[in-house]
């Protein structure tokens, strides 16, 4: 009797010789499919329960919190961290407010953040989703086209978002997107209707209704939107949107209308008000960008407007040295599980920094130049028990750096 149950899924009924696998358990079985077909049950009675609950926000979580974990991870950027640890805030609470209590509907506070590449913008947002647990996802304004062209639609955006949290859509419309490049989708003339332009601003077009908020249906595998594909419906209302772009030549833009301003100004001390010309970034609003080519529809659905500052060379050595998982702490790591205790000396660092601000590599450059200082030695110490300790100094980093072509360290 037990022989015989034994040849039998317990679930389907199926003998052994139908399935591929058969499980036993104490004193029933289960075959493979069952075991799948399972496995969605949890999913789909998890995803019910989430919906149930909604995201929580940590109530111990307020924006100087969401700052000070910003801190471990990002160098510098001080007034980018607080107006994003607010926006933040204000974006979640929004997301636990019960329905209708009153009038007031919070709006959504998506973001955009303006300064040169590698200097922490992805890592921010990034760093803010790791913070919150929620999804995220990057993706990169330069791959869309307006519909019916060559490209992406920008409802891949959303595909991407379920990509990441196996098509989990609950999670997916409480994540985070980080649209990279935004300026390069920038009107590439101020007259709009001179020529059609169909990767500038049919594509910001094309992203208004999803930063509002709006029910998407989305091609679970990316591409081209077809008929006969089966879709999914996302729910923007509570995706977090962060933009980001270097802007090249804004500045400019930002320089001209402060001038303008300028004259004539004083502030509320009659005071000649003093502009900063060295870092005229911080001056950034609205209408810099609007001049820079973003259609006003699109800058009204990101409220959040900051920037993030040039790295220095003082910058760039703590990036080296102090995130949690700075990359020096990351090759000690690798070093210990050597048996080998790295050290570097100060004027070594000093000399990887100043490559990296000499062959402007940036914060990314960092990693390279790294890496072609420690290769060797992560190539020999494996295989050299004798060695416990290992200390790179100017010298060694000098004589490995020049081996290799630095420009070809140079992250796109
Ligand atoms: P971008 O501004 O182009 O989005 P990223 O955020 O992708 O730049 O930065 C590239 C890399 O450089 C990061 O992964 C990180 O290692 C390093 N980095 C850049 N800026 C900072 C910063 N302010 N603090 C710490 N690391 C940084």
């Amino acid at each position: 009797m037990v022989k015989k149950s034994m040849q039998f899924c317990s679930f389907c009924g199926k003998s052994k010789n139908e399935v591929m696998i058969l499980i036993s358990g104490m004193d029933a079985h289960i075959c493979e499919s069952c075991v799948n077909q399972a496995q969605q049950i949890i999913q789909e009675e998890l995803n019910h329960n989430n919906k149930k609950g909604g995201f929580v926000l940590n109530s111990n979580l307020k924006p100087k919190n969401i700052k000070d974990f910003l801190d471990d991870y990002i160098i510098g950027q001080d007034e980018a961290k607080k107006v994003i640890a607010v926006a933040v805030y204000n974006h979640y609470k929004r997301l636990n407010l019960p329905v209708k209590e009153d009038d007031i509907e919070i709006e959504k506070s998506n973001i955009i953040l303006v300064g040169r590449t590698g200097t922490g913008k992805t890592l921010i947002a990034k760093t803010i989703a790791k913070l919150l647990n929620v999804p995220f996802a990057i993706v990169d304004a330069t791959v869309f086209t307006e519909a019916g062209y060559v490209g992406e639609d920008v409802e891949s955006i959303l595909t991407r978002l379920l990509q990441v949290c196996d098509y989990n859509i609950d999670a997916a419309q409480k994540g985070i997107v980080y649209i990279d490049e935004i300026d390069k989708i920038a009107r590439k003339s101020d007259n709009p209707s001179i020529t059609r332009d169909v990767s500038g601003e049919g594509v910001q077009q094309s992203l208004l209704k999803m930063l509002e908020g709006t029910e998407v249906l989305v091609p679970p595998q990316g591409g081209r939107k077809h008929p006969d594909q089966k879709l999914v419906k996302v729910d923007t209302k509570n995706i977090l949107f962060i933009c980001g772009g270097a802007f090249d030549g804004i500045e400019r833009k930002i320089g001209n209308r402060v001038q303008r301003q300028e004259i004539g100004f004083k502030n509320a001390n009659n005071t000649e008000v003093e502009v900063d010309k060295e870092n005229l970034l911080k001056y950034i609003n609205h209408a810099d960008l609007k001049a820079f080519g973003l259609i006003p529809e699109l800058l009204g659905r990101l409220p959040i407007l900051s920037y993030l500052e040039p790295l220095d060379k003082n910058a760039l050595r703590n990036i080296l040295t102090q995130p949690k998982n700075a990359l020096m702490k990351q090759y000690s790591k690798l070093f210990e599980m050597e048996g080998v205790h790295l050290e570097i000396e100060d004027d070594a660092l000093d000399y990887i920094v100043d490559q990296a601000m000499e062959n402007k590599l940036g914060a990314r450059g960092l990693r390279s130049i790294l890496e072609a200082i420690m290769n060797d030695a992560m190539f020999e110490l494996p295989s050299q028990d004798d060695v416990k300790t290992f200390v790179v100094t100017k010298t060694y980093a000098e004589e490995k750096l020049k081996k290799t072509n630095i420009s070809k360290l140079k992250v796109a």
